[in-house]
């Protein structure tokens, strides 16, 4: 338990800090959502669950669902940013 708080308190010699290394994976985790956004900005409705229609609880009668409009596909919320910042640069320029 010592060496562990040792090992967390202090950078060790030679290697990289541990907030380095959390910064680096917050990073790359960042930059995958992004690529996902760029090149697969459509992903399966949450509601659905892709399949476009919606049944209720109890009930037998399946309906469109009415977050995807019966699609079964939603834009990422990374990328509506996205299509909202490349809006603003567009008005800009
Ligand atoms: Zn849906």
């Amino acid at each position: 338990m010592d060496a562990l708080r040792a090992a967390t308190a202090t950078p060790s010699p030679g290697g990289l800090p541990w907030w380095l290394w959390l910064a680096l994976l917050g990073l790359g985790g960042g930059l995958y959502y992004l690529a996902e956004c760029r090149w697969w900005p459509i992903t399966d409705c949450r509601k659905c669950e892709g399949r476009g229609k919606f049944q209720p609880k109890g009930r037998k009668v399946r309906r469109p669902c009415r977050r995807c409009k019966g699609t079964g596909s939603r834009l990422r919320f990374g990328r509506k940013v996205w299509n909202r910042f490349a809006r603003v640069r567009k008005a800009a320029s």
